[in-house]
């Protein structure tokens, strides 16, 4: 088969990798000058810092097994020891999420009633709920309210950068929607997640990983493995036409100008504002055109780069959520250089501070020095950072992350009736399977199996 592949974020390289480990002929077309989509590392004057995502969880075989293949296994880095601990902010201050028993019963962060409702959560019977509802609605049913406002939500920043108001608990956390249905309790649901997982030689909870030169790495080494020529750059996809000799033909303006090539499928990587434009058939029309209402949220990423001895705190974790009730300027931070090794140069330290997102949209956008003075004071109570960084790194990522709200069963259902409409195009990634990075190596897997 000869497979046109639109996007070469991981979804797309994925794809791609797949089909041409099976045999098929790929074309990756790509608008950006670079592969990765949001994955972004970049490595100056001995720091390494993350744009986009920073880890994610090496959470099946398929994925352990795809790094292996790539040749990155003696790249592959889990957490540090350290990073084990979470820390939530509370009352201006850090604290640590409860890891334990012990720390769960003498945790300030929840009251004695708190603690009542989440112990009592394991004999909840299963539901099946006539529609769907809010992730804040489905979660404060399990645990509590203040469940919600002190870790959920803060949580829910720290991987939508989103609104659990509004985020539906259906299509943001399916797992969870379904383990309501079947087992009741999330958390007897958990546990026996943790068992089966380690029935099948996996450890209880998934290693959180990434690789010595940075995320980075992954989506090089996918689009290096490919065959010499399978990705074109700068080839901005914009239409689908019925083919002379194969049922496709794509159009897309290349670096030479308007370019095309014919095709027996289309895989469509892309994001939503995308898909919404492409135009199928003779008569340009755009069956994708409801997904312009997706709605992004934007967020601002800042690696910031101190001297050990300008930041008091003794970032011994992953990093810290902020709970929308502390009214702070950041989302969360990631104690970057207590994650992986060779994140900062000896005798310095690098955070990663994510801002805006749906609660604070207008503070992404802000302009990098008056966003810098505003996380520095942020980062002054919290952690301790004196002086100015030493290093800085500012990206504004205007349409982050997809906001799977309540409703967005409309846009599933929009790219499953295109697909039948038009035999041949697939569409997948963190549009439609998942935003995480396991979910979007995941769509690209399925994506290359449905056209094998
Ligand atoms: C700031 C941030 C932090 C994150 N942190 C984490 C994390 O820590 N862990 C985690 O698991 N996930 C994280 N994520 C989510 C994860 O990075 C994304 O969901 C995932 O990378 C999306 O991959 P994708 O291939 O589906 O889409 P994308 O990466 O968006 O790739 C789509 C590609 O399509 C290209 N494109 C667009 N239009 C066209 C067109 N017309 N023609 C051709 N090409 C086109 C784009 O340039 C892009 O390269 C984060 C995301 C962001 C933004």
């Amino acid at each position: 088969m000869n497979v046109a592949i639109l996007g070469g974020g991981v979804t797309g390289l994925t794809a791609a990798w797949q089909l041409a480990k099976a045999g098929h002929s790929v074309r990756v077309l790509e608008s950006a000058a670079r592969v990765g989509g949001n994955i972004r590392t970049e490595a100056a004057d001995g720091w390494l810092s993350e744009a986009g995502p920073n880890s994610f969880q090496e959470s099946t075989l398929e994925i352990a097994t795809l790094i292996r293949e790539l040749g990155l296994a003696v790249e592959r880095i889990t957490t540090l020891a350290a990073a084990k601990k979470r820390y939530l902010v509370m009352d201006g201050k850090l604290l640590a999420a409860p890891a334990g028993p012990g720390a769960f019963f003498s945790t300030p962060l929840f009251s004695f009633r708190t603690k009542v409702k989440i112990l009592s959560e394991v004999l909840q019977s299963p539901r099946n709920r006539p529609d769907e509802v809010s992730v804040a609605r489905f979660v404060t049913d399990h645990v509590g309210a203040q469940v919600l406002e002190r870790a959920v939500q803060p949580f829910i920043g720290g991987i939508y950068a989103g609104n659990s108001e509004r985020l539906s608990a259906k299509y943001a956390f399916p797992k969870l929607w379904e383990a309501e249905k079947t087992t009741g309790s999330l958390i007897r649901a958990a546990i026996q997640g943790a068992k089966s997982r380690k029935a099948q030689g996996l450890k209880g909870s998934a290693p959180v990983i990434s690789f010595k030169r940075g995320l980075q790495a992954l989506t090089d080494a996918l689009a290096a493995k490919l065959p010499e020529g399978s990705v074109v750059l700068n080839a901005d996809v914009k239409a689908l036409l019925p083919g002379a000799t194969r049922r496709w033909g794509v159009l897309w303006d290349g670096p030479t100008g308007p370019t095309s090539g014919e095709f027996d499928f289309v895989i469509a990587a892309l994001p939503a504002w995308s898909l919404a434009r492409l135009t199928f058939g003779t008569d340009a029309a755009t069956p994708l055109a409801a997904l312009g209402a997706v709605e992004y949220s934007p967020v601002a990423s800042l690696f910031l780069g101190y001297r050990r001895d300008q930041v008091r705190h003794p970032l011994d974790g992953f990093g810290a959520l902020v709970p929308r009730a502390e009214k702070r300027s950041i989302l969360g931070l990631l104690f970057s250089s207590s994650l992986f090794p060779g994140r900062a140069p000896e005798g310095h330290v690098g955070l990663t501070v994510f801002t805006g997102g749906a609660l604070q949209p207008e503070t992404a956008r802000l302009p990098e020095k008056e966003l810098l003075d505003r996380v520095a004071s942020d980062l002054r109570d919290l952690v301790g950072a004196e002086g100015r960084p030493v290093f800085t790194r500012h990206v504004l990522w205007n349409q982050a992350i997809p906001q799977y709200n309540l409703g967005y069963g409309r846009f599933l259902d929009a790219m499953t009736q295109c697909e039948a409409k038009f035999p041949g195009f697939l569409v997948g990634g963190s549009v439609r399977d998942g935003i995480a990075l396991p979910d979007c190596i995941k769509s690209g897997t399925q994506l290359a199996k449905r056209v094998s």
